[in-house]
């Protein structure tokens, strides 16, 4: 069921404590962590709790959980001391989803070029 923890996702492990990773925040409703490749001096992901393949999906089923997600991609940056950074929801296989559980990436701590390759 949409929401719900599951059993083949890595980040409802990383949510749940059984798979290690470098938390800088947690909510009541999201979790921060570091991405264990980072592409910049700066790259946390920022995820809901809750399991959602994507954040469209998430929009739509818990619209307030996303807003908490675009809320805690601003205290990571402020507590990175970032002055401009990219926010990134990587949407579908041809967008470079990897993992479906909904994430932001939160990357800074160096140029980033515009458009994005
Ligand atoms: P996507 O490609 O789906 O937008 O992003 C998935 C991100 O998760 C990638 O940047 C990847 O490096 C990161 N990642 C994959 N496995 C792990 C893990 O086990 N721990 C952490 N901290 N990050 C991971
Ligand atoms: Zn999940």
């Amino acid at each position: 069921m949409a929401g719900e923890p599951q059993d083949d996702c890595l980040f409802c492990k990383i949510v749940a404590g059984q798979i290690p990773a470098t938390i800088v925040r947690e909510t009541e409703t999201t979790v921060a962590f570091r991405d264990i490749n980072p592409q910049a001096p700066t790259h946390v992901l920022v995820i809901p709790k809750a399991h959602h393949r994507d954040a469209a999906a998430l929009a739509a089923a818990e619209p307030a959980v996303a807003a908490d997600v675009l809320r805690e991609t601003q205290a990571v940056a402020g507590e990175e001391k970032l002055e401009s950074y990219r926010i990134v929801f990587n949407t579908g296989s041809g967008a470079g989803q990897t993992v479906w559980h909904a994430h932001a990436h939160v990357l800074g701590g160096r140029g980033l070029e515009w458009p994005p390759g």
